[in-house]
C-alpha cells in the first residue's frame, strides 16, 4: 500500500521546485548592446530553447495539481483511462503519473486520447 501522506509531500516538493524554476525563466532580451546577427540567431535559440523547456515543466505542474486534486478526493492512483489502480512501483517512480503501464503504452501509440 503506499502511502499517501509521503506521496503527498513529495509531490508539494515537487511542485515548489517547477514553481520555483518557472518564474526563475528570463525571457526578456537584452537589447542595450548593438545586436550582432550571430548573437541574435543564438539568443533567439536559448530563447526557443528555454520556452520549450517551460512547456514540459508548465504540463509537469498541471499534472502535479491534478494529482494533489485526485489524493483530495481519495481518487490518488487510479488509471485515467481503464480506472484500476496504477502500480505502486510507478507512482514510487512518477508520483503524478495518471495511467497505468498498459494504458500510459496506448497513449504513447495514440491509441487512446490523452485527458
Ligand atoms: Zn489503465
Amino acid at each position: 500500500m503506499t502511502n499517501t501522506e509521503e506521496i503527498k509531500k513529495r509531490l508539494i516538493e515537487e511542485r515548489k521546485a517547477l514553481l520555483a524554476k518557472l518564474s526563475g525563466n528570463d525571457l526578456s532580451i537584452d537589447n542595450s548592446e548593438t545586436p550582432d546577427p550571430v548573437d541574435l540567431a543564438a539568443r533567439n535559440y536559448s530563447k526557443n530553447l528555454t520556452l520549450a523547456v517551460s512547456e514540459n515543466e508548465s504540463r509537469q505542474l498541471k499534472y502535479i495539481e491534478e494529482a494533489l486534486q485526485r489524493i483530495e478526493e481519495g481518487e490518488y492512483g487510479l488509471c485515467l483511462n481503464c480506472g484500476k489502480p496504477i502500480q505502486p512501483k510507478r507512482l514510487e517512480v512518477i508520483p503524478w503519473a495518471r495511467y497505468c503501464l498498459k494504458c500510459q503504452e496506448l497513449v504513447e501509440q495514440g491509441l487512446i486520447e490523452e485527458q
